[in-house]
């Protein structure tokens, strides 16, 4: 709009000065050396015009050929780098889709376009690792090591590899270095400390996540609820290798990091109760009872006990129940209790509270005991034997990674290696 309306005046501001012109005739006459050139003056203003024309036009062609080259060569990089990266996009989403062939090609027309390998080694490696071609993606993770902009990146990748295929030393240089670099990211952290558990260094394993809970690394909760895992293992380890104050002091380190830790609190309260500190191991237990109900902290309760004598122990179980009133495993274990003091009568009240809370085989056999004791082998006996052959099985410590079931907590799985996984079923538990 605005260009027209300029155009517009100068057309007319033309067309004014040839009326003007032609209003007022005359000639114009140029002598140059012995040549006469004589016009009308019209002519004459249209050549002045031509002329200044033609210099504007030959000034502008001169600007372009000084400059052209230079500005002609950055629009054409621009448009390259344009194009790698949309490259490197597409590359991307197609190796996220497990597109090796276009994963592939597009990682070539980025390295071809950007010339920048940090930028397009991730997606060349994961491209050769998508079409299967092993060599080449170790080639490329191999320069990317070297570079700093990728060398956390490949860490991270060779890590798993070495991790995946039982090279424990591989795994253990990734994840040292790789903590070197970034001490503030959660991941070596804990790749690190894992591989020190798998391999029995529990107080190492230890210092590497209190390292990475200091710098939060790792959120509080969880670096103590790692931690007192390990150190778990290490009060067992410290326990049977003849050296109980190391043992005690680490037990009742996993204790305070995590008071809910079964585990935790079943070996503190035996260990104190070897030290002959009974009432401290009772307090110990009803702490952890009271957070989480648990056959193994109803076994300590009695282990731990300063008298042994089977009455004695049926009135302890009965401040148990008191502390949770209803709770299974304190009536399954009071009622154990009970047998071991001949107390038939009460060990079967309990059975029965057992029975309608958690109708598991434990709960079937003892009653299948009490009966025989006071009826012998008849028809009752034998259906809560039947009973307990059908009845759902007792809850058991299982690894949340592999599934498999353990008879007792360890802080690493031997069945898949992986730590901190073995936890208690919640379901069929009072
Ligand atoms: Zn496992």
């Amino acid at each position: 709009m605005r260009k027209s309306l300029i155009f517009f005046l100068k057309i007319g501001i033309l067309v004014a000065a040839a009326v003007w012109l032609a209003q007022r005739p005359g000639r114009v006459t140029i002598e140059w050396l012995d040549h006469v050139a004589e016009m009308p003056v019209g002519i004459a203003a249209i050549l002045v015009l031509l002329a200044a024309w033609i210099a504007a036009t030959l000034g502008r062609a001169w600007r372009i050929l000084r400059n052209g080259p230079g500005a002609l060569g950055r629009r054409r990089h621009a448009s390259r780098r344009e194009g790698g990266f949309r490259a490197l996009a597409q590359g991307w989403v197609a190796a996220t889709a497990g597109d090796a062939d276009i994963a592939t090609r597009s990682a070539k027309a980025a390295e071809k376009l950007l010339r920048e390998p940090s930028l397009t080694l991730p997606l060349s490696a994961r491209a050769a690792e998508l079409r299967g071609d092993e060599s080449a993606a170790a080639g490329y993770y191999k320069v990317m090591l070297d570079k700093p902009a990728t060398e956390l990146a490949a860490r991270r990748v060779l890590l798993t590899q070495a991790q995946d295929r039982g090279d424990r030393a591989a795994a253990l240089e990734h994840a040292r270095r790789a903590l070197e670099l970034r001490p503030k990211a959660d991941w070596p952290a804990k790749a690190l400390a894992d591989l020190e558990a798998g391999g029995g260094n529990w107080l190492e394993a230890d210092a590497t996540l209190a390292k990475a809970q200091k710098v939060k690394a790792l959120p509080k909760a969880d670096a103590g609820h790692r931690r007192a895992a390990l150190l778990i293992e290490e009060a067992r380890q410290a326990h049977a290798s003849g050296r109980p104050d190391s043992a005690l002091q680490a037990a009742q380190a996993a204790f305070d990091m995590d008071p809910g830790r079964v585990p935790a609190a079943s070996l503190l309260a035996r260990l104190l109760a070897k030290a002959g500190k009974h009432a401290k191991a009772t307090k110990v237990l009803e702490q952890a009872w009271r957070l989480s109900p648990h056959p193994d902290l109803a076994r300590a309760w009695g282990d731990s006990a300063a008298d042994q004598n089977p009455l004695s122990l049926v009135k302890r179980y009965e401040a148990l129940l008191a502390l949770k009133p209803g709770q299974a495993d304190a009536h399954f274990a009071l009622a154990e209790a009970a047998i071991a003091a001949k107390l038939w009568g009460v060990a079967r009240s309990h059975l029965e509270k057992v029975r309608e809370q958690a109708p598991t085989t434990r709960v079937y056999r003892r009653l299948a005991d009490v009966a025989r004791v006071e009826k012998g082998e008849g028809p009752e006996t034998q259906a809560f034997q039947n009973q307990a052959l059908s009845a759902a099985a007792d809850p058991r410590w299982r690894c949340s990674s592999c599934g498999t079931s353990h008879s007792d907590w360890h802080a690493v799985c031997d069945e898949c290696g992986s730590v901190d996984t073995i936890t208690w079923p919640k379901l069929g538990r009072a």
